[in-house]
């Protein structure tokens, strides 16, 4: 068994209520960082500490915190980003339901550290229950002391919000997701500047991920090096919510050490493969990531591994194919998703997505072509140059479906059917 820092408090039918929470440690850290740290501890701790966003993009939090100047203006804004639409991704909302304080500790810790005044949860729209839970939950930390004015006699003040999203998938973009939330068109910007310079009315603003400021307030309790020592792999730091669905006997939430082999996920953690399913094939980290076959199934999961891989984590979530999948179909799927909900600001991902859904259809179809293959190559090559990483990452599983599965593809276009179905 692995140590559960994220995971501590979850219980398998209810939220950890307050009281739970600071039997447990919960607000320890912030007393101590209120009463003993500066900002810029607080910021070199989450620093030394190397923690990687664990909303897909795995940029360095503690980085994004220095990026707001000493002297940036105030008001100043931190933003938690719940907007969890990747398909096969729910760690967040699990997160949420197990341990709403967590988050809210890890909040305020993150504001503190750019001394915004101001916090806003964006989430998603079909998480009704977390946000309800998140309103509730914020109440009761403010009858506590732990938000408000002047918190603790510190003379810090913070307050949080939720904010339902339009439930768009760019929405999560963090660019569209500042436009959302000042009610614009949420497509993306271009930087710079950047939030941390200019966000929200034009203030500094930090966008953070549910996941990742839950783990702020275990390390500023523990320290850097214990959460480096959490992970498997040199390099790696911390523990990571490991979701998995798929062909495994049992999907669920995961919170393992960073750099545990996909191979003990699989086997251990979620059960093995179904009676008579063998693996073929997953996505390691949601919809925009690729797919690893058979050769990547020992891989070690941590960020700088898979990318040395060719790949991604993205948020780690898993989903599990078997020899019985049709990786046309399977990817026809995820097509589907990325073409409805390309945000239509430029024209490459606009119809470049709609093109690559309609010749994968045709594939699975029976009306597929030869010449396809190297039109699906062509396309995809420019739909890198989309104005934002949505379009990169809705072409990630198709590259490697004609990396990997290329004689799937033919098989298809050779009988003029999808040879998985009878
Ligand atoms: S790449 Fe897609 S999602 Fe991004 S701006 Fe262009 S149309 Fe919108």
């Amino acid at each position: 068994m692995y140590p559960q820092v994220l995971f501590k408090n979850r219980k398998p039918d209810r939220i950890t209520t307050i009281e739970e929470y600071q039997q447990n440690g919960g607000y320890e850290a912030l007393a101590q960082v209120l009463k003993n740290k500066s900002v810029k501890q607080v910021k070199q701790v989450i620093n030394d500490a190397v923690l990687l966003g664990r909303g897909g993009a795995a940029f360095p939090s503690g980085v994004k915190l220095e990026t707001v100047a000493e002297n940036a203006p105030f008001p100043r804004y931190l933003v938690c980003n719940a907007d969890e639409m990747e398909p096969g991704t729910f760690k967040d909302r699990v997160l949420i339901h197990a341990d709403p304080h967590q988050l809210i500790e890890g909040m305020i810790l993150a504001g503190y550290a750019v001394l915004a005044e101001k916090g806003i949860i964006f989430i998603r729209p079909e998480y009704e229950n977390a946000a309800r839970i998140l309103e509730r939950e914020i109440d009761i930390a403010k009858q506590a002391g732990f938000l408000g004015s002047n918190i603790m006699g510190s003379g810090y003040s913070f307050n949080l919000d939720v904010h339902r999203s339009g439930g768009r998938y760019i929405c999560g973009e963090v660019t569209a997701q500042l436009n959302a939330l000042m009610g614009k068109r949420p497509n993306p910007k271009q930087p710079p500047p950047y939030p941390t310079e200019k966000g929200l009315w034009d203030q500094p603003t930090v966008i953070q991920n549910v996941e990742t400021l839950c783990c702020i307030p275990h390390i500023m309790k523990n320290g850097a090096d214990w959460f480096k020592n959490l992970a498997l792999t040199k390099g790696a730091a911390g523990t990571k919510i490991f979701g998995i669905s798929g062909k495994v006997n049992k999907p669920g939430c995961y919170e393992l050490p960073l750099g545990v082999r996909l191979s003990e996920i699989i086997e251990k953690h979620a059960g093995g493969m179904t009676a008579g399913s063998e693996f073929k094939a997953c996505l390691p980290g949601g919809a925009s990531t690729r797919f690893l076959t058979k050769e990547f199934y020992n891989i070690e999961m941590d960020f700088q591994t898979l990318k040395n891989a060719g790949h991604r984590l993205g948020t780690a979530a898993i989903m599990v194919f078997d020899h019985k999948t049709c990786m046309v179909g399977a990817t026809l799927n995820l097509m589907e998703f990325f073409a409805r909900e390309s945000c239509g600001w430029c024209t490459p991902c606009r119809e470049g997505t709609q093109y690559i859904k309609d010749l994968l259809w045709r594939i699975e179809n029976g009306q597929g072509e030869e010449s396809f293959i190297p039109l699906l190559k062509k396309i995809c090559k420019y739909l890198w140059n989309a104005y934002c990483a949505f379009a990169p990452g809705a072409v990630s599983p198709v590259e490697s479906l004609l990396t990997y599965f290329e004689d799937e593809v033919m098989e298809h276009i050779e009988q003029k059917k999808c040879p998985f179905k009878t």
